[in-house]
């Protein structure tokens, strides 16, 4: 609007001394002679010729500093913050150079900084945009005067070079990469960019829209295999984990590591500068037998110890950053990239093996062992508290002693899921009756009469899904509701042969299963079982509890206890699983069992002569100790013609039946 008022002021005062010019021409034109011009008029004449002079001149200065005004309009139209060419300055001299005949000589350079947004992130904008000064500034200085120099984005920059040949363009860029470089070791910021050139010639003619195209397609493949090269930019990275930039409030009190919200952004932070192809971990390490350690020395003690571990682990060279989770829970984020998934985990268990020898060797007799879940990034893109839980549940899933570290898989995190549902789920499951007793016949061995049944859980969920007992029997064995489980299936069978035998109906002894978690608390569960006695009153030696060998050989001593406990109240005892694992002599002799199981691996796969006649000689050796035994999982013809040579007593297997309801036995032995 001003600038309009200023151009219509100065079209006046031009149109104002040319009407004056003419009065002044009609009159010479006419040979007025001055003298005979009244003096009135000559006055007025000679000021009328001075305001013309007057205007003539405000008129000119008018028109300078319109002028000014209009190219500092244009310049500020056509420039960027940066000083260079704006992107419609850029696409202007496009179409200027599109308007020419040819383009043959045109030499277009494209430039992008890879960093930019990182340093944004990182230092903030004004950090960023003294990043792209310092790119213009160095475009400049490498720049001839006649090149033209335009931002065509946020982060792009572009370069036009008229008469180019290659060498120009090389030269040019030669130049630019150095001074780079030389910039970049001065400066705590770096400059990284990619960049990409194509010059129209007469082989490889180009239209300018092309070039530009071109030299875009060219940066680009060179971004790519500047990321791929690019593992880490240090300098950002240290700025980042400085621990110095974080105050003490956001520290932990005790070990000087970051607090949860300083660990997390960190790592967010750390993240966006690492590319995905870098191999971090997130682990999560825990001192197992730490409260046992403050009991022996002292919570002080106790304290240097953590103290200890922090210093320790800050010193790893793999270690980038670690917070304290809670009292003896660590995290930290691990930078592995040199090493294999294999190499990594071997290294972070090698510092654990060092750092918990260390300890045992200043403090003896404390048993320290460090437990740890490694989850290695697979998504930089992921929160880092799905991060943490991962490696949370890795950890969590070791088993101390003979697995220290676990690497977290799909798996294993289904399984969490798996144990965490089945958990959840089961006193709801327990009262709506959704657990079934399933029995399978042992058969004689000379009659294939059935003898006795065993007893085996099923879970049929509200969903309809049918769930065999491995997938869950294990995983309340850990929760401790195992116990609660199988007295639901003994009253279950305790109440179906008392029932039998009020109705005179034919009454098959059964066998039940004993989870080793009983085997800790004998006494709670002889008296559970002579509760059930009361209720349902059937003779006690129509039921077998079967004990796992494993169960019995690692407790030996409580399940001594547990079997005479069984017998003194008239119960049958079976030791299952026979030859399953730990096999020991001593778990057979003096014989305490009324049953031996054989495991059935003895039998399932196709066996040799040789490790036929060695079975059935262990059978016969194991039946002279005046048990009875059963083989399980019997499925062929094989399986019985071979069998049928041993001592042994009962078949239990497909081949005669399958396990099924417990309601069905009696009309099935009928
Ligand atoms: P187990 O006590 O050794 O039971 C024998 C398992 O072998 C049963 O699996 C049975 O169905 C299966 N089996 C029987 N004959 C054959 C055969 O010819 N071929 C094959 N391949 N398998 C055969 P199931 O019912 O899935 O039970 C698995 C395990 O779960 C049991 O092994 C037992 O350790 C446990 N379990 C089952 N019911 C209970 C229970 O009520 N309480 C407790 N604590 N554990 C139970
Ligand atoms: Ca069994
Ligand atoms: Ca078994």
């Amino acid at each position: 609007m001003r600038n309009k008022a200023i151009v219509l002021l100065s079209y006046a005062t031009i149109a104002m001394i040319a009407m004056i010019c003419i009065i002044q021409m009609v009159l010479l034109a006419q040979d007025v002679q001055p003298a005979n011009i009244p003096e009135s008029i000559q006055r007025y004449f000679w000021r009328s010729q001075l305001i013309t002079l007057l205007l003539g001149l405000s008129a000119l200065a008018i028109i300078f500093f319109t002028e000014n005004i209009h190219s500092s309009l244009k310049r500020n139209a056509y420039t960027d913050i940066t000083g260079i060419m704006n992107k419609h300055a850029c696409m202007e001299q496009m179409s200027i150079l599109d308007c020419r005949d040819s383009t043959v000589g045109i030499g277009l350079a494209m430039f992008d900084l890879n960093n930019l947004k990182k340093v944004n992130d990182f230092y903030g904008h004004e950090a960023g945009d003294l990043l792209i000064q310092q790119f213009v500034i160095l475009l400049r200085q490498c720049a001839e005067k006649k090149f033209f120099l335009g931002r065509f984005g946020g982060d792009e920059f572009i370069v036009i070079i008229q008469n180019c040949d290659e060498s120009i363009m090389l030269n040019f860029l030669e130049h630019v990469s150095k001074s780079v470089e030389k910039n970049n070791t001065a400066n705590t910021i770096g400059i990284s960019y990619a960049c990409g050139f194509a010059i129209s010639t007469r082989q490889q003619y180009y239209l300018v829209d092309e070039l530009l195209k071109e030299a875009d397609k060219k940066m680009y493949q060179n971004k790519k295999i500047i990321k791929s090269g690019e593992l880490t930019e240090p300098q950002q990275i240290s700025k980042v984990l400085d621990s110095d930039r974080v105050n003490s409030s956001e520290k932990d009190g005790l070990t000087g590591m970051f607090s949860h919200d300083t660990f997390v952004s960190t790592v967010t932070k750390v993240l966006q500068i690492y590319n995905d192809r870098s191999r971090l971990a997130l682990v999560c390490s825990d001192i197992h037998n730490f409260r046992f350690f403050n009991e022996l020395y002292g919570h002080k003690e106790g304290d240097h110890i953590l103290r200890q571990f922090s210093i320790e682990l800050n010193r790893q060279p793999f270690c980038l950053c670690s917070y304290r989770l809670y009292s003896d829970n660590f995290a930290f984020l691990a930078d592995v990239s040199q090493f294999s998934e294999e190499q990594a985990v071997e290294m972070i268990q090698a510092w654990n093996i060092r750092f918990a020898a260390s300890i045992d060797n200043a403090y003896p007799g404390s048993r320290f062992i460090l437990k740890s879940g490694i989850y290695f990034l697979s998504n930089f893109h992921e929160s880092v508290e799905t991060m943490l839980n991962n490696a949370e549940c890795a950890r969590k899933s070791s088993k101390p002693n003979f697995q220290n570290i676990v690497v977290y898989s799909d798996e294993l995190s289904r399984e969490v899921k798996l144990r965490f549902d089945t958990v959840n789920s089961f006193q709801r499951a327990l009262d709506c009756h959704e657990f079934h007793v399933y029995v399978q016949p042992k058969v004689s061995r000379r009659n294939k009469k059935i003898c006795s049944a065993e007893a085996l859980v099923r879970w049929q969920k509200s969903d309809g899904i049918f769930l065999p007992p491995d997938t869950f029997v294990p995983i309340l064995e850990q929760s401790g509701d195992i116990i609660n489980m199988d007295f639901y299936v003994y009253e279950k069978v305790f109440e179906y042969l008392y029932q039998q035998q009020l109705n005179e109906k034919t009454v098959t002894p059964l066998s039940v299963n004993v989870s080793r978690v009983h085997l800790t608390m004998t006494e709670s569960f002889m008296e559970r079982i002579s509760r059930l006695h009361s209720r349902y009153p059937v003779p006690p030696s129509l039921i077998t509890f079967e004990l796992t060998e494993s169960a019995y050989i690692q407790e030996i001593y409580s399940a001594e206890q547990f079997v005479n406990r069984l017998h003194a109240l008239g119960y049958r005892v079976s030791m299952d699983d026979f030859g399953s694992g730990y096999s020991s002599l001593k778990g057979l002799y003096p014989m305490h069992f009324d049953e031996v199981k054989f495991d059935q691996a003895f039998i399932r796969n196709e066996i040799t002569e040789e490790a036929g006649n060695w079975l059935i000689r262990l059978i016969n050796l194991v039946k002279s100790l005046n048990t009875t035994i059963v083989c399980e999982g019997v499925e062929t013809d094989e399986n019985i013609t071979l069998l049928e040579q041993s001592k042994c007593d009962l078949f239990q297997g497909y081949y005669f039946y399958k396990p099924f309801p417990l309601g069905d036995l009696a009309a099935l032995v009928d």
